[in-house]
């Protein structure tokens, strides 16, 4: 995978060079299928596994990003944005010149699915309050708030890996997906521990939910002015609220202020390799 910079308005566009350089915009309309990730699916080609890069892009305020990939799935690396983070700060990241535009929620929505919740509240910055109740003794009821402004998201949600069971991983290989749950990417739960402690936070595993978070709320292709509460979503429930709100017109407006962050992209390439060691 090679990340290059990209033209202010572009947004973040995926390239498969296996594939003649066919193009997928990370937006919500190229959402393909969610479960255990989130994939795009544009005429049939397929990228897999968008959410934790995208999340890294909004954390650092990248905007425009080219990300090329020679197969249909992003490499899980550790399980956390953290190598993401990394790899885009050492190739440094550039204003440009133009004003960047935000998605500023004008008034709240809300989504109900069982027992699973997810809204949107207007807010002057970008929140997010996560909630899960997970049936593992080390988990059980977890809840993060918080703002993803000043270097927030660097220091608190960026290193959290995400996490699964053996059993997760045969699941996704059943789905077609590389990626297993292995002790170097990701938290890899038994009956009642973990087999690669110590975790890099007490409650890494809500802040991982809010990584996703982040990472599925990019679809939108602007970053959001709102408060985003959920409990027990998950990508589905993520991408849905995403494909609602660009839907409705009146939920949301475009804004950009006198002293608006430019856009940024990031100005030299970065490069990581695909990891599917078990
Ligand atoms: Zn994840």
């Amino acid at each position: 995978m090679r990340i290059l910079p990209a033209a202010s308005g572009s947004g973040i566009v995926f390239r498969r060079t296996d594939l003649d350089g066919f193009e997928i915009e990370a937006t919500s309309s190229n959402v393909a299928r969610v479960s255990y990730a989130t994939s795009l699916m544009k005429k049939g080609v397929l990228i897999s596994t968008t959410e934790h890069l995208l999340s890294a892009f909004i954390g650092l305020g990248i905007d425009n990003a080219l990300v090329e990939l020679n197969n249909l799935e992003l490499p899980i690396l550790d399980g956390s944005a953290q190598p993401f983070v990394e790899m885009i700060q050492q190739a440094g990241i550039r204003k440009q010149r133009r004003a960047r535009k935000y998605l500023r929620i004008r008034r709240e929505l809300e989504m109900r699915e069982g027992n699973k919740f997810i809204a949107v509240y207007p807010s002057k910055t970008y929140s997010v309050s996560y909630s899960i109740n997970f049936p593992h003794p080390l988990i059980g009821k977890e809840t993060f708030q918080v703002e993803l402004t000043n270097g927030s998201y660097l220091r608190h949600i960026a290193a959290a890996r995400t996490f699964g069971s053996r059993e997760d991983e045969q699941a996704m290989r059943n789905m077609g997906l590389i990626r297993g749950a292995s002790r170097e990417n990701c938290i890899v739960l038994t009956r009642d521990d973990i087999e690669n402690g110590p975790l890099r936070f007490p409650d890494e595993f809500v802040r991982h939910k809010v990584l996703d978070l982040v990472g599925d709320l990019a679809l939108l292709g602007k970053q959001i002015l709102g408060n985003v509460v959920a409990d027990r979503a998950g990508h589905a429930m993520h991408t849905a609220l995403v494909s609602r709100i660009l839907r409705d017109k009146t939920l949301w407006e475009e804004v950009t202020f006198a002293e608006t962050p430019a856009e940024r992209e990031t100005p030299f390439r970065a490069e990581a390799a695909a990891s599917s060691s078990l």
